[in-house]
């Protein structure tokens, strides 16, 4: 899915990220970037809801920086790499996770030191108090350029 919208509350933004999990397929990586606050998480709420998953277990992954959630049918790996050094993003094997069985969904991918082959970028900007920007598509750019 490419979009380019703008949404006006938090549950608009949710209504977006369901409808981009309706086109989703097993090994589909998103890289959900935007500054603190953007709404990353709300998004991955989103995405979650839209594969049978309870929005409200959805948290900000802390100590464990990927959480995974049963979808009914595809699972859903939530990565938050906002306290990592860069280098230490090498050993997480978030490759490997991404291909199995769900979709991965990864805030701050710039953190990331491999480009993730295939990845879709959905970017989050804020332009209000309550309104967002939300550009969804290939992430061809890599890491460093994301940005
Ligand atoms: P991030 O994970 O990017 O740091 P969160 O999703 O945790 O951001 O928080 C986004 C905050 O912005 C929430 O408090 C949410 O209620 C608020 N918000 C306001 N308007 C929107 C919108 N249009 N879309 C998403 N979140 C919004
Ligand atoms: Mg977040």
């Amino acid at each position: 899915m490419v979009a380019d919208r703008v949404t006006a509350s938090e549950e608009e933004t949710q209504a977006v990220a369901r409808e981009l999990s309706a086109t989703l397929r097993a090994g589909d990586v998103l890289l959900v970037s935007g500054d603190l606050g953007a709404g990353k998480t709300t998004f991955v709420r989103g995405l979650a809801e839209g594969l049978g998953i309870n929005p409200r277990e959805v948290s900000s992954p802390t100590f464990t920086l990927v959480h995974e959630y049963r979808g009914d049918g595809l699972t859903l790996y939530h990565a938050d790499l906002y306290r990592l050094e860069s280098a230490a993003t090498d050993d997480l094997g978030l490759q490997e996770i991404g291909v199995k069985d769900g979709v991965l969904a990864i805030e701050w991918p710039d953190r990331l030191t491999h480009e993730l082959p295939g990845a879709m970028l959905v970017r989050l900007d804020v332009v209000g108090d309550a309104s967002r920007r939300i550009t969804i598509g290939p992430a061809e750019a890599g890491p460093h350029d994301r940005m």
